[in-house]
């Protein structure tokens, strides 16, 4: 039996964990449930799965949280706060942790998780591409066991042979193919893209997401963020990755062998498949989720990137070749940028400008140790409010 602490559980990717959980209560039950704000659902999730746990942001939603709880006759214990977030992400009742808070802000208690030697499971991009080589030698150290639920990486593991050890070239690995659906201004001219809006931007027309993740997609930040990804996951140089945009979001990515063997993993669009295919590894659950109907998605299509139109992918690969601090402070002025869009701050076109801006404004930095990293982290965040000001 798994005993799982679900961080983020309100979002999108906390939402697709509990239903594939709620399918297998032989398999797995709820060691604790984080949110940020959205208490009432967390009330709502802790009915349903009995938590041991359930973590806030803030003493105010606690205390609320709390008062529900109490009205439901639960007898989940409440906490707040960071530290709070890490201590379930290592509690010794918990043996599988699934990350899925959004941006940095997942970084400490995933952290936490990796170096308890938990099971991690890793929706939270942001919190490898902040600190790269600092969270592979936790997860080493430990002896965690890291697994992708980003759907691209867990395509991509799916297709690795047993045993990899992050060095492509031992395995006869040419390339990584990352696909990419392009998002929704993928044909949308390029002059017009400071006109889009918050709304038009956050519809994405494979996968329903977060707003974050939505806008990182419509701007390929996601890929970009992703590519990084790749690289610490499964060792490979930024050369080794290539970036194919694939409409239909049916080819989750591939794996291009010496033989000239190109593996494929392949489905819906639904997060619950690499969802269950973590959970499970390496058995193989229900998700909940059809299997695909060729006949009727008739015609996979495929392209290359545009730079010109997907600016943030260049400055992504340019950040991985950097290395040192520049990850992090991609990551960083892209949180800040992306909020100040959705709050209507700064146009569409504004964020890859400002992101570009806050990396060439501050020197590349090593960073060897979490504070050094959290350091660079607020200095590109501050940098990026400058800009928008
Ligand atoms: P979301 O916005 O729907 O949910 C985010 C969750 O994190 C919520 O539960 C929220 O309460 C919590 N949260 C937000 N800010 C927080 C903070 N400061 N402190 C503590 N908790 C906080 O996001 P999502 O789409 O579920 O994405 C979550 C992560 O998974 C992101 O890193 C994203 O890149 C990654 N991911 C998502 C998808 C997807 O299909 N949604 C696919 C691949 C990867
Ligand atoms: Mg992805």
């Amino acid at each position: 039996m798994q005993s799982i602490t679900l961080l983020g559980a309100t979002g999108s990717i906390g939402v697709s964990t509990l239903d594939v959980v709620a399918r297998h209560p032989d398999r797995y039950r709820i060691h604790a449930l984080t949110a940020h704000t959205r208490v009432a659902e967390l009330a709502v999730q802790c009915e349903q799965f009995r938590p041991a746990f359930a973590v806030v942001a803030t003493a105010a939603a606690a205390e609320e949280l709390s008062a529900l709880l109490k009205n439901k006759g639960l007898s989940t214990e409440v906490a707040y706060g960071e530290q709070a977030l890490c201590d379930v992400a290592s509690a010794a009742e918990c043996t599988t942790v699934m990350a899925a808070i959004v941006g940095a802000a997942g970084l400490r208690p995933t952290l936490a998780a990796a170096r308890a030697g938990k099971k991690v499971l890793l929706a939270n991009k942001e919190a490898l591409v902040m600190s790269g080589a600092l969270f592979m030698d936790a997860i080493a150290a430990s002896g965690a066991t890291l697994l992708p639920i980003d759907s691209e990486h867990n395509a991509i593991f799916q297709c690795l042979p047993l045993g990899y050890q992050r060095t492509p070239q031992a395995h006869g690995i040419r390339k990584i193919l990352l696909t990419a659906s392009g998002g929704p201004f993928l044909d949308r001219d390029v002059a017009t893209l400071d006109e889009v809006t918050p709304e038009q931007a956050v519809a994405h027309p494979n996968w329903s997401m977060g707003r974050k993740i939505s806008v990182d997609s419509a701007t390929m930040m996601n890929k970009g963020l992703e590519v990084i990804e790749a690289h610490w996951l499964f060792g490979a140089q930024p050369d080794q990755i290539e970036v194919v945009i694939h409409p239909q979001s049916v080819i989750h990515s591939m794996v291009s062998y010496a033989d000239g063997s190109v593996l494929a993993q392949l489905g819906n669009p639904d997060m619950r498949t690499p969802i269950a295919h973590a959970l499970a590894y390496p058995d193989r659950i229900d998700s909940g989720v059809d299997p695909i109907d060729l006949a009727r998605i008739a015609q996979l299509n495929f392209r290359e990137p545009d730079y010109l139109r997907f600016p943030c992918l260049k400055l992504a690969f340019d950040a991985l070749h950097a290395g040192g601090s520049a990850p992090a402070v991609l990551n960083a002025a892209n949180e800040i940028a992306v909020e100040a869009f959705l709050d209507r701050v700064i146009g569409f076109r504004k964020i890859p400008q400002v992101i570009e801006q806050v990396m060439n404004r501050l020197p590349n930095v090593p960073v060897d140790d979490l504070d050094s990293l959290l350091l660079q982290d607020q200095r590109a965040r501050s940098v990026a409010r400058e800009l928008l000001t």
